[in-house]
């Protein structure tokens, strides 16, 4: 079928030739690269007899690659390409396959082209160096070319009217297909029909329609280019082509053809259908995400409203793919294309971008579902896919663009999007994040910590720093211990405080091995400090919320602990006390285990938490340590008094000692002495500082 039509539109590309002006050969040589892409063989020639030397010669050439215009002359005699008659078709092992092969070719075809009385002047023929099989419809587009061909050099020999007979006529416009009319421009009559302009109704009705239309211009102006009908009655395409041609007798008429194109265009709408599709998932593509993201992001601006763009990237598709198997990823694929489209207020506007990258667009009408379509995508998310045979989890991490506040582009917000959704994986994936304009480029800064802080923990933590700060009785005046805090100072960025760098070591997990180095350091200092001033000066080091949640962490620490040769009992470890609200049963497990290595544990920041006094009483804490929002204005706020009187008392019940934490005053010392709280750390006595100047201070 669809050959077919294809030979229909080069054979009708072939008939307008026979108004061309240019010469024989010209004409001739425009002919065999139609005929040579419509066959794709090697080689098209047009061969001549030469009566006297009884050989043939080559007048035009077309080759694949490379049109030579210029007659070439082969001087083998022995080219006896076929009998006058008949076409043929050949391969190398038939009857003419030396002739072939001396043209280089394993199959051919040759058909004569008779001019004047009957004789075959010349022969098309058509070589190809591969061996092929051409079929009855190839043949039959052969024979019509060289009829039409016939007609041509019969013209240019009689120079006179195109078309020798009407017989010659007829056999062309019958084999071709189309419908054909020739219409009379003098006489405003149809001169001639052919078969199908007779027969078929769908011709009949599109010819008229056709004819009707070309009537009433002015002048019968006819269009340059084939226009489209469409036959609403039997559902199918036409293009309709007007050539002006001078009849046999010289008379002015009109060529109208009707090529059926219904296949055509199916095929290119399906052809536009996959420029536009993704073939796997179904859905759009990014070609046609960009086109229609353009026109959304227009039309909205310009009614005013608002509309999203949601770029999603699959969490561990990666991790699906090498474990399970492409199969399986296809499959993954598959499904979330068909959850994302099911997704009420996301039908039709769902984008596979490529890889596990998804678009999905929300329009203005859809705006106001906005956070029902995020929470949908995310619930969606967090269930498990079943795929196959099997089910598995994978997560994304969503970035959303609003336009038109965040920009109309295509490709800006596109980008955005995608910015956002790298955003979403770095605050811990599995989430959707709206993008900002980063003016305050506090993102970018978090990046830069980010990845700073993964070079420095991969180069052994050299870039940390512990400071110590003093503990100091309030009996004795005397500085019993320190607190052990961490310093970063990264080449890349600078000086970076705890407050800053911690949280995201936290969230990355860095801080298990930041925390690691924390505790090995501060335990072989406070061995030596041990051994070399006091026996019982002790150390406190924080132990993050993320460490103390390990799997094994109790055996870990006290590996470290152990390592170092320190003695456990002066080593405190500071707990914050949200956490241990959080997950009572299990930090109560792990506070049991690491009290049985030896060590002592500390509530730090007591206070800003939410634990009741009872649970404190439970978890049995060796040191509660009181935050600095409770001294700040410990002078003069009566609450803050009762409060820190009310801890004291209760650590005194509970066996636990107090610890008051940012005492910056001689003032809040002196109270808090009186206060009878066991120790005091803060500024008063001195900041945080490096292990020699701690060591110069407060040890010798
Ligand atoms: P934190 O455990 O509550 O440590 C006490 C913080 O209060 C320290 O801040 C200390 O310098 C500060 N501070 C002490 N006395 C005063 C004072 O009189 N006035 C004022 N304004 N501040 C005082 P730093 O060193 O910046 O540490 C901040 C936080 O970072 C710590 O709070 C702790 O939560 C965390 N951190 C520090 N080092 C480590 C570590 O090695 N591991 C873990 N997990 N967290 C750490
Ligand atoms: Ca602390
Ligand atoms: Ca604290």
């Amino acid at each position: 079928m669809l050959a077919n039509l294809q030979s229909k539109n080069h054979i009708m590309k072939i008939i307008q030739c026979l108004e061309d002006e240019r010469t024989f050969y010209e004409i001739a040589a425009d002919i065999l690269k139609y005929v040579e892409e419509y066959l794709n063989t090697s080689h098209a020639y047009i061969v001549q007899r030469d009566l006297e030397k009884e050989n043939y010669r080559i007048v035009i050439r077309y080759d694949r690659d490379d049109r030579h215009q210029d007659a070439k002359i082969i001087d083998e005699q022995k080219l006896q390409l076929c009998g006058e008659q008949m076409v043929y078709a050949e391969n190398s092992r038939g009857t003419y396959g030396e002739e072939l092969h001396l043209l280089g070719a394993e199959c051919g075809i040759g058909i004569p082209v008779y001019i004047k009385n009957g004789q075959a002047v010349m022969h098309i023929l058509i070589l190809d160096a591969e061996e092929r099989n051409f079929s009855d419809e190839e043949l039959e587009y052969i024979a019509n070319v060289s009829l039409i061909m016939q007609d041509i050099a019969q013209k240019k020999v009689s120079s006179r009217s195109m078309i020798s007979t009407n017989g010659i006529l007829k056999a062309i416009l019958t084999n071709i297909g189309s419908g054909i009319l020739v219409f009379d421009m003098e006489q405003n009559t149809v001169l001639f029909k052919n078969t199908i302009a007779e027969t078929s109704e769908e011709n009949i009705r599109v010819l008229s329609d056709a004819m009707k239309s070309m009537m009433e211009e002015k002048e019968h102006l006819i269009p340059k280019r084939p226009v489209e009908f469409f036959d609403a009655e039997s559902g199918l395409w036409f293009d309709v082509a007007f050539s002006k041609l001078s009849w046999i007798d010289g008379r002015d008429v009109v060529l109208i053809s009707s090529n059926d194109t219904t296949l055509k265009k199916k095929n290119s709408t399906r052809s536009a259908f996959q420029a536009q599709n993704d073939f796997l998932t179904g859905l759009y593509n990014r070609m046609k995400c960009e086109m229609d993201l353009k026109k959304i992001a227009e039309q909205t601006q310009k009614n005013g409203q608002k509309g999203a763009v949601l770029f999603i990237d699959m969490d561990n598709f990666k991790t699906i793919n090498d474990s399970l198997g492409h199969d399986y990823g296809d499959a993954l694929l598959k499904e979330i294309g068909v959850t994302l489209q099911g997704i009420v207020g996301l039908r039709n506007h769902c984008y596979r971008m490529g890889g596990d990258e998804f678009i999905a667009i929300v329009t203005p009408e859809n705006y106001d579902l906005l956070n029902k379509i995020l929470t949908n995508i995310t619930t969606y998310f967090n269930r498990p896919w079943y795929l196959i045979d099997s089910e598995c989890y994978c997560t994304m991490s969503m970035g959303v663009v609003l336009f038109p506040e965040n920009g109309t582009d295509v490709n800006s917000l596109i980008k955005k999007a995608d910015i956002a959704m790298y955003e979403a994986k770095h605050y811990g994936k599995n989430r959707y994040v709206f993008y900002r304009d980063q003016k305050d480029d506090a993102s970018y800064r978090r990046l830069a910590v980010e990845s700073s802080m993964r070079q420095a923990v991969e180069a052994s933590c050299e870039e940390f720093v512990v400071f110590y700060q003093p503990i100091v009785n309030t009996q004795t005046n005397r500085c019993v211990g320190c607190e052990s805090l961490v310093r970063w100072n990264s080449k890349a960025l600078g000086f970076i405080g705890p407050g800053e760098f911690i949280p995201l070591a936290e969230y990355l997990g860095l801080i298990v091995e930041i925390g690691d180095f924390v505790l090995e350091t501060a335990c072989r200092q406070c061995k030596e400090w041990n051994e070399r001033y006091n026996p019982d000066f002790s150390v406190n080091v924080n132990l993050s919320v993320v460490q103390l949640l390990q799997q094994n962490v109790v055996k870990h620490i006290s590996e470290i602990i152990f390592s170092t040769g320190v003695n456990p009992k002066n080593i405190t470890l500071e707990i914050t006390e949200n956490l241990a609200i959080n997950d009572m049963e299990r930090v109560m497990k792990i506070i049991d285990g690491l009290k049985k290595i030896g060590v002592k544990i500390a509530l730090d920041d007591f206070g800003t938490g939410y634990s009741s006094l009872n649970y404190i009483k439970q978890l049995d804490f060796d040191i509660i340590k009181v935050d600095k929002s409770f001294v700040d204005d410990i002078l003069t706020d009566d609450y803050e008094k009762a409060f820190v009187k009310l801890i004291v008392d209760l650590s005194q019940q509970i066996g636990a000692k107090l610890c008051v934490e940012g005492i910056e005053t001689r003032e809040q010392y002196e109270l808090l002495k009186e206060m009878k709280a066991d120790s005091i750390q803060g500024y008063f006595f001195s900041k945080p500082v490096p292990a020699q100047e701690f060591e110069q201070k407060f040890l010798r």
